[in-house]
């Protein structure tokens, strides 16, 4: 599980869930040696000041850092849909 905020520069130490956001990210593991590619589940906590303006995405690079756009932000804070 987690413990610390998962900017670098930031590190605060998890004391409370309700402050910050939780990511749940579904990652690759390993190759096996059976060919077999198996899953696990990774969270990554930002604290309250950190989530204001950044989040956790994953891509095919892995899971990484990145500034919260201010228009996605407000989007979803009014619940508009996005077609995608
Ligand atoms: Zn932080």
């Amino acid at each position: 599980m987690v413990s610390n905020c998962a900017n670098p520069k930031c590190g605060k130490p998890l004391h409370y869930l309700r402050d910050g956001r939780i990511f749940v990210f579904d990652v690759p593991d390993k190759v096996q040696a059976n060919g077999k590619r198996l899953r696990r589940v990774e969270h990554f906590w930002l604290c309250g000041a950190c989530s204001q303006t950044m989040a956790m995405t994953q891509s095919t690079e892995g899971v990484e850092l990145t500034l919260r756009p201010r228009m996605r932000a407000a989007m979803s804070m009014t619940g508009t849909a996005i077609a995608s």
